[in-house]
């Protein structure tokens, strides 16, 4: 099912579909027929996993009327995955677990300035209040293990559930293909995480930007291989006394509208600054 509608927050677009037990919310603005940057947020069971964008608020609230929804799981603190929880915890009355990093940003959505795209495209969450989430979580009959995941944001966590080989990643996946990074993120941790889980048996990735992403592990391993390459490729090129901007220009050519829309928060000179600033997860 896709709806599209104007409302006072602009033009939105939000797409209900199922993937056997797991109901996905595909939304975002939609001023040009498309959705402008989507976010997905799942129902599985009585957890519903991130609440997606507050510019959606209304189409995605009445799309809940009528479920069984007990708690709510973040997989972390950005406005496009704790948008819509204020009100949903107000209308369901339920607890929202997250990591215990993300609780103060939760409470006072505003400790995450917003840039003036990221005002535009998602606009500002409301106030929720949430508990830290523990080592594991239960949705019915499914048992979720839960897996800190630094390397977007310190406060990320990914949801396993090994029984049936599901992983819920937030954005940590986001397609196999690496060319920007926010500034805020770190290239080699992301890495690092990205290894740890392929060592989980994943049959499917259930990620907020790509979706259903089957055969995960592999889908993993391809993006490890991917990171791992363009990671030497730059490391050869400082060797060869290239300098940070020449390094971009031959890996990943020159920056382009996701540069310029995002005023540099999003960039491909932050990925390559982020590979040479060597910083692994232990020195983060
Ligand atoms: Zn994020």
């Amino acid at each position: 099912m896709a709806q599209r509608i104007k409302n006072k927050k602009g033009i939105v677009m939000l797409k209900i579909k199922n993937h056997g037990p797991v109901t996905l919310f595909y939304m975002g603005r939609s001023p040009l027929g498309f959705l402008l940057y989507p976010v997905h947020a799942f129902l599985v069971g009585d957890m519903l996993i991130d609440t997606g964008t507050n510019r959606v608020d209304k189409p995605f609230l009445s799309a809940l009327t009528g479920r069984s929804i007990a708690k709510i799981v973040n997989t972390h603190h950005h406005e496009d995955h704790i948008g819509n929880n204020g009100d949903i915890q107000e209308r369901f009355k339920i607890p929202i677990y997250a990591h215990p990093s993300a609780l103060p940003y939760l409470e006072n959505p505003r400790l995450n300035a917003l840039r003036p795209y990221q005002r535009i495209v998602w606009a500002w969450p409301k106030k929720s209040k949430g508990t830290a989430i523990g080592a594991s979580i239960t949705a019915g009959n499914l048992h979720f293990e839960v897996i800190n995941s630094p390397g977007h944001t310190d406060d990320h966590i990914c949801l396993y559930e090994p029984d049936k080989k599901w992983l819920f990643s937030g954005d940590l996946f986001c397609g196999t293909t690496f060319i920007y990074l926010r500034r805020d993120e770190n290239y080699l941790q992301i890495l690092e995480t990205i290894k740890k889980l392929s060592a989980l048996e994943i049959d499917t990735i259930f990620c907020n930007l790509k979706g259903v992403v089957e055969n995960g592990k592999e889908a993993l391993q391809r993006k490890i291989k991917k990171m791992e390459q363009l990671r030497d490729h730059v490391l050869k090129l400082q060797e060869k006394g290239l300098p940070p901007q020449s390094i971009r220009q031959e890996v990943l050519g020159k920056e382009d509208a996701w540069n310029l829309i995002t005023g540099g928060h999003y960039s491909k000179q932050n990925t390559i600054d982020s590979i040479l600033s060597g910083k692994r997860p232990d020195q983060s």
